[in-house]
C-alpha cells in the first residue's frame, strides 16, 4: 500500500517564469531545428530508420516546448536552472536527483484526495503540514536514497505508508510536497524525467510517444548546452548586457552555422548514467558563463559603435540586430564556443536517444518499419506529458 506524493511548485516559480517569456531568449527556432535534425544522423543503423522516417516531425516540433511557455505557467522553469543562486561551482549542495531535492528543499502536507486531475488544487483541506527541520530532512533524504520510493510515469512519487503519521493514514489521504528549489529552474530534473519516460516508451514500443519524447528531450538537452540557461543573469540584465541571450544563441548560429560550422560530430554513444550526464552538461555550460559575459563586454567596448547594430528586413518587419562583422568578432573572441556547444548538443542528443533505446530493450525498429512512420495527429493528441507540478493559489 503506497501513498502518492505530488510535486507542487511554489507560486513564486510561476511568477519567476513569466519574466522569461520572450521570443528571442531561446537557442532560437533555427538552432533547435538544426540540432534535432542533425542528431538523427548520429544514430546506429539499427535505430536510424525510426528517426529518419519521422525527421520532419522531429525537426519542426523541436520548438514546441518554447511555444508551450505561453500556454502553461509551469513550462518555463523546465528550460533553465539558475545555478549561481546556490553558491559556487560545482554546486555540491544542489541535489542531483529530484526526489532527494524534494526532501532537502521541501515541505510535506497531507491533504484529502479529491477527484484525480492533472492540476492539484491547493484549495483542498490541508490536514497536516510539516516544515522539515534538518534532522528530518536528513532522514527523508536517506530514505529516498535508499530507494523506498518509486517514481512512476505519471510524475507521482509513491512513498511507503509509514511515512505518513499514523493518525492520518487513510485511503483518501495524499502526501503532497511543496518545495522552494524549482523557482530557480528544474532543467536537469526535467531531463531525467523525460529520459525515464522515453526509455519506458521504447520498452512498450509506443512509437508515437517515442517520437514525441525524443523530439522534446532534444529541446531541453539543447537548452542545457547554453551557458546562459544556467545562470540567474540569463540575459545579461544584471550586468548591463541586456540582449546577450539572443545574440549568443540565436543571432550567431543563424549567421554562421549553416555555412561555417562542422556538424560531423561522430556517432551516438551509450551513456552509463544519464542523470550524471545531464548534470555534467549543465556544469560544463555554466563553466562558460563568465567568458560569455566578459567577451561580449570586451567586444562592445572595442568595436566601432556605429557598426554594432544593423537593420534587417524580416518578413514585414524591420528588425535591429547585431551586424555580421560585430557578431563574428564576438564569436571569434569566444574561440568557437557557440559551434562547440552546438556540436556537443547534437552528439549528446543522439546518445540520449540511443541510450533510451538500449535501456528500453533495443526493440527491433526495422522489423516494423511500415508501422513506424508516426501519425502526426496521434502524436499531438497524446498529451500525457505534463509533469504533475500543479499550481498553488498562494
Ligand atoms: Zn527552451
Amino acid at each position: 500500500m503506497r501513498y502518492k506524493i505530488v510535486f507542487v511548485l511554489f507560486a513564486i516559480a510561476i511568477v519567476n517564469s513569466s519574466s522569461k517569456n520572450s521570443d528571442d531568449e531561446f537557442w532560437g527556432f533555427f538552432g533547435h531545428r538544426l540540432i534535432n535534425k542533425t542528431a538523427v544522423f548520429t544514430l546506429p543503423v539499427d535505430l536510424v530508420p525510426l528517426y529518419k522516417s519521422n525527421i520532419d516531425f522531429i525537426t519542426e516540433h523541436s520548438v514546441d516546448p518554447d511555444k508551450r511557455r505561453y500556454s502553461s505557467p509551469l513550462e518555463a522553469v523546465r528550460h533553465y536552472i539558475d545555478l549561481d543562486i546556490f553558491g559556487t561551482y560545482p554546486f555540491d549542495n544542489v541535489p542531483r536527483q529530484f526526489p532527494e531535492a524534494l526532501a532537502v528543499f521541501g515541505e510535506a502536507h497531507i491533504v484529502t484526495r479529491v477527484e484525480r486531475d492533472t492540476v492539484v488544487s491547493w484549495e483542498r483541506d490541508v490536514l497536516w503540514s510539516e516544515v522539515f527541520d534538518d534532522s528530518k530532512k536528513e532522514q527523508w533524504s536517506q530514505e529516498i536514497k535508499g530507494k523506498t520510493y518509486k517514481l512512476l510515469d505519471d510524475g507521482f512519487l509513491y512513498m511507503p505508508k509509514s511515512w505518513i503519521p499514523k493518525e492520518y493514514r487513510k485511503s483518501n489521504h495524499e502526501l503532497i510536497f511543496t518545495e522552494s528549489l524549482t523557482e530557480y529552474g528544474m532543467l536537469p530534473y526535467h531531463l531525467s524525467l523525460y529520459q525515464g519516460r522515453l526509455t519506458k516508451a521504447f520498452k512498450e514500443k509506443n512509437w508515437p510517444i517515442v517520437i514525441r519524447l525524443s523530439t522534446e528531450i532534444g529541446h531541453y538537452l539543447s537548452d542545457a548546452h547554453v551557458p546562459l540557461h544556467t545562470t540567474e543573469n540569463y540575459n545579461g540584465q544584471l550586468t548591463g548586457q541586456d540582449g546577450i541571450h539572443a545574440f549568443w544563441e540565436s543571432r550567431i548560429p543563424e549567421l554562421f552555422a549553416t555555412d561555417n560550422y562542422d556538424f560531423f560530430v561522430g556517432r551516438a554513444t551509450y551513456i552509463e548514467d544519464t542523470d550524471d550526464f545531464f548534470w555534467d552538461v549543465i556544469l560544463e555550460s555554466h563553466s562558460h558563463v563568465a567568458e560569455v559575459l566578459s567577451k561580449e563586454l570586451e567586444i562592445r567596448n572595442s568595436f566601432d559603435k556605429d557598426k554594432q547594430y544593423c537593420f534587417e528586413e524580416r518578413g514585414a518587419n524591420t528588425t535591429r540586430l547585431e551586424c555580421r562583422a560585430y557578431a563574428e568578432a564576438y564569436q571569434d573572441a569566444m574561440a568557437g564556443m557557440v559551434e562547440d556547444r552546438m556540436r556537443k548538443s547534437i552528439q549528446a542528443l543522439g546518445s540520449v536517444w540511443y541510450t533510451a533505446w538500449v535501456d528500453g530493450g533495443s526493440p527491433d525498429v526495422r522489423a516494423h518499419l511500415s508501422e513506424l512512420s508516426v501519425d502526426t495527429t496521434q502524436v499531438l493528441q497524446s498529451d500525457s506529458l505534463a509533469i504533475q507540478a500543479p499550481t498553488s493559489n498562494q
